[in-house]
């Protein structure tokens, strides 16, 4: 074991563990598993699993096919961190490259520069011999005609449709290494432009070796405003459980933001994973589903759900 933190913590050697957001990741979970129970190190199991999302054109919110923003443009937002060294890279706003976190992952190991948006993202991905592609895809084109279409009948300012989700992975390998990475194209019909809580540390991910890390998925403007992830990495620090930070953290904020008067908070979800392979889930949505796998439980879907202001987490 290289890492003296985990070793603190009592992280027995070999114990491995990853969690990912919603259905769409069960495939990518499965097989990041398989990296890390084949001993492999964590950023490729994390890469493994985030990749299989962002290539697969039936995901409408991740990497190929994501939905446009309101010019019809494909702009992705994708992150990596890593709970050694704190490092983290990110892009924002990018266009025409399929695999975001591979680039997050490289602008991770840059001493300075890690965080990269629009066009000077896209000079760094060509630079580092990445193949441009188009991410749009007719069946997204035609979603977005439709919707535009709909958007000019009712007369009114354009809207960011509310459907988004974000593929988010935390894990630790055999050696008590941690990280996590986000890949998402945000909102639908967002403004050109717009950044949402994914690719930025804190909000969308954050991940410390020595407690564990959290990723977010959701209305970003609003997850955001509490630095969620950030937060339930801090209430892991203090003694809290995974499940208990979530819930902490997630029940916070949405109180905090429904005092300040606005009815009802964004869509808020979060993942945590310890830095033992403990787990936990919370939301304040109706149904959040999250995939997870460890050596000490075999793959398998959840459901965390959000019931009467109490957030709990059964499973599918
Ligand atoms: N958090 C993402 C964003 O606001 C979208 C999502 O996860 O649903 O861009």
């Amino acid at each position: 074991m290289h890492n003296a933190a985990a070793e603190l913590m009592g992280v027995i050697n070999g114990m491995w563990g990853i969690i990912g957001t919603w259905e769409m990741a069960y495939e990518g979970v499965k097989e990041g598993a398989l990296v890390l129970k084949g001993q492999g190190h964590i950023f490729d199991a994390l890469e493994t699993c985030v990749r299989m999302v962002e290539d697969c054109s039936e995901y409408s919110s991740v990497g190929y096919g994501g939905l446009p923003n309101a010019a019809g443009v494909v702009e992705l937002d994708a992150a990596f961190m890593d709970g050694e060294t704190l490092s983290i890279g990110a892009v924002a706003a990018l266009k025409d490259f399929a695999n975001p976190c591979i680039i997050a992952r490289k602008l991770m190991t840059e001493k300075l520069n890690n965080f990269l948006a629009g066009e000077g993202a896209e000079q760094y991905a060509h630079r580092q011999g990445f193949p441009r592609k188009n991410m749009l895809t007719e069946k997204s084109k035609e979603q977005w005609l439709e919707h535009k279409e709909k958007e000019m009948a009712k007369r009114r300012e354009l809207n960011p449709y509310t459907g988004h989700d974000t593929v988010c992975a935390i894990g630790i390998d055999g050696t008590g290494h941690m990280a996590a990475c986000t890949s998402t194209s945000g909102l639908f019909y967002k403004t050109p432009g717009r950044v949402g809580d994914s690719p930025l540390p804190g909000c969308g991910y954050y991940v410390d070796n020595r407690i564990g890390g959290a990723c977010a998925t959701g209305l970003g403007e609003d997850i955001m405003k509490g630095a969620l992830s950030f937060q339930v990495v801090q209430y892991m620090g203090q003694g809290m459980s995974p499940q208990e930070a979530c819930n902490e953290a997630v029940k916070g904020l949405n109180d905090r933001l429904v005092a300040a008067g606005r009815g009802r908070a964004g869509d808020l979800s979060v993942i945590a994973m310890n830095a033992r392979g403990d787990f936990g889930a919370s939301t304040n949505i109706k149904a959040f589903p999250f995939v997870a796998a460890s050596e000490k439980q075999p793959l398998a879907t959840y459901i965390a759900k959000c019931e009467e202001g109490i957030v709990t987490v059964i499973k599918a």
